[in-house]
Parts: C-alpha cells; structure tokens; sequence
C-alpha cells in the first residue's frame, strides 16, 4: 500500500485518515502498532484502529501465525552487519553493528559517541567486501553537533568521494521531543523509498531529560520513551535497517560501591537497545565494552579518534 490516503474502507472517512496522518502514522507503523496506544493517542475510536489496522495487515500480508526456530534463525541471518572501521569495535560487536536491530552506544561527555555515529555514516556506503552495505544513512542530530567537515575527512580516508559521501546522508536537525518523534514516525516511509541501511539518533535522550525534568515528569517521559523507543525497533525490524542510538550517563546517588554511573532512561531504553556499548575515555584512547547483551561475550576493547575518523590503536 502506498499511503493512507489510498485506503477505502466503509465507514472511515477522510478526517480519520488525515488524524492518522497528522500523528504521523504511515501504514507500516499502523500495522505494527497497538491498536489502543494510536487510539489514546488520536482521539480515534479503538475499534475504528482496528478495522485499519486489520485492512493493512491483509494488504501487507502481515500474519499472526507463527514460525519455526528454524525459519527465525535463517531471519536472523539475513540480518546485514555494518564494520565500524575499527576491527577491535567489530571483533566486539561480533563483526559490526547489525541490520533489524537498535545499537546503543553509552559514554560521558567526549567519550567519542558522536564521532562514532559520523563514522558508521560513511562506513554504511562502502562496499560490502570493505565492510558497507552500498547504502544510505540517515542523521537525526538532537544536538547540533553533526559536522559536515568530519564526513569529508573520514570519507576521504576511506576512499570515498566526498560529495557522494554527503549527499548519502540524510540529515535531519531535531529540536524538541515532539518533533523527533514525528520525524522517526516519518522515516517509515522515506526508508522504504530510499536505500537506507543506517539510522542515527544522537542523542536519543537529549530532550526528553531537558523536557521532561524532574521526579514528577518521570512517569509521562519513560512513557513517551517508550514508544519512540518501540518505533526505532520497529523501524529496524521492518525495514532491515541498523538503528545506531546515544545515550548519556547519569550518576545514581543511591550507588556505594562500584560504578556510580548509569545510562539515562532506565528500563525503557536497557529493554529496547539490543546492544548496548560503553564508552570511556582513558588518556588518549577509548575504552568500550558490551552491557547486558543476551549473546555477546564481556569483554574490553581499545580504539582511538584521529583525524581519519575511529580507529585501531
Ligand atoms: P557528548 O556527550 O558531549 O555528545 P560524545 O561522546 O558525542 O560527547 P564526541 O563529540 O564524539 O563525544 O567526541 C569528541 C572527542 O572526539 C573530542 O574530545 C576529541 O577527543 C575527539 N575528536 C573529535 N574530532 C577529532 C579529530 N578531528 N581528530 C582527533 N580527535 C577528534
Ligand atoms: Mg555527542
């Protein structure tokens, strides 16, 4: 199906579908979605979501019936790696960052997250026998820290056209939580058109913690993280792209003992990032190592930041 607007169904009008359109919902995401979380969202009657939802699923031929393990496990293959340029970071990551799944990378301030996102977006159009999948990558910065400049150093470096390199990048400034989440909801559609293999959100917490702060916004901000953060999984498993998020650290006062700093966003982002990286910094190298990975050894890696991008030591 190529847009809601094309959907005719008897007793949905023209105001539903332009709602849905508004929320930024596409026919993909509808599909994937809680018919009670778009309803509570919308204002839509839940069985009104139903009736749509049930019409694209046959369309896209969206089942619920199940798999074999086998079938799942040759799923799980076709999954596509990214090389990180580094071979201790892709001896880590098990040979890059994966397709169909959410990376998250973890560290302080100048840990070298964001160099690594500037990285990955060039790394994302190499070759496949150099470590790319030929493809596109996508750029939400929250930040403003995205550089141009840094892409031609490290696309140079990596035998790449400079031009070409950025004009493979899709670069989307983010300025509030609203405006990053309709701007993920988009992305469902400009994936499927374009040959994206890479998103990046840098940072992915940034403005929920700014606009959201405090002891009694927690609970309307893990649950606006939530279901950002199940858009991003759901992005990358329907679209078989590699969905690269950061993260800061926050201290918890509560910690005597061992490692007083923890990732922000707690159990919503833990949950929904399948990789979960930490980075430190340690005179002139960095130091990364896997958290909570349900199949990844633990085990330290060195890299270091240069003029050439992230590399091995
Ligand atoms: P934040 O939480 O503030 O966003 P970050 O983890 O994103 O931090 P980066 O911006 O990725 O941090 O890292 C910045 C560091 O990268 C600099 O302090 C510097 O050490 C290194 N760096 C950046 N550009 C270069 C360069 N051209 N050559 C060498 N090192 C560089
Ligand atoms: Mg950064």
């Amino acid at each position: 199906m190529e847009d809601l607007k094309s959907l005719k169904i008897r007793g949905v009008g023209p105001i539903t579908i332009n709602k849905l359109i508004e929320y930024g919902y596409s026919p993909e995401l509808i599909a994937v979605t809680p018919a009670w979380q778009i309803s509570r969202e919308t204002g839509i009657p839940v069985d009104k979501v139903e009736l749509i939802a049930e019409r694209i699923r046959e369309d896209m031929g969206i089942g619920d019936e199940l798999m074999t393990a086998k079938e799942y496990y040759e799923m799980r293959k076709s999954m596509e790696k990214i090389s990180t340029g580094c071979k201790a970071l892709d001896n880590l990551l098990l040979g890059g960052i994966e397709t169909g799944s959410i990376t998250e990378f973890i560290g302080e301030y100048g840990a070298g997250k964001t160099q690594i996102c500037h990285q990955l977006s060039v790394m994302v159009q190499l070759p496949r026998e150099l470590g790319g999948l030929e493809a596109k990558a996508i750029y939400l910065d929250t930040e403003g820290t995205f550089r141009p400049e840094r892409i031609v150093q490290i696309a140079k470096y990596r035998g790449l056209d400079p031009d070409r390199a950025l004009d493979n990048i899709l670069y989307g400034r983010v300025y509030n939580t609203d405006h990053q989440i309709l701007m993920v909801r988009n992305l469902f559609s400009i994936v499927k058109k374009e040959n994206v293999k890479l998103v990046i959100v840098d940072s992915l917490i940034s403005h929920f913690r700014s606009e959201y702060p405090g002891r009694e916004n927690l609970a309307m901000r893990q649950q606006l993280l939530n279901s950002h953060v199940h858009d991003l999984l759901k992005l990358a498993m329907l679209h078989k792209v590699a969905v690269v998020v950061t993260n800061q650290v926050v201290s918890s006062p509560d910690v005597f003992f061992g490692n007083p700093l923890k990732p922000a966003g707690g159990n919503v982002v833990a949950h929904g990032c399948t990789y979960r990286i930490w980075i430190r910094k340690s005179k002139n190298k960095r130091i990364a190592k896997v958290i909570d990975s349900p199949c990844m050894p633990e085990m330290e890696v060195v890299f270091s930041i240069t003029e050439n991008g992230i590399e091995d030591l």
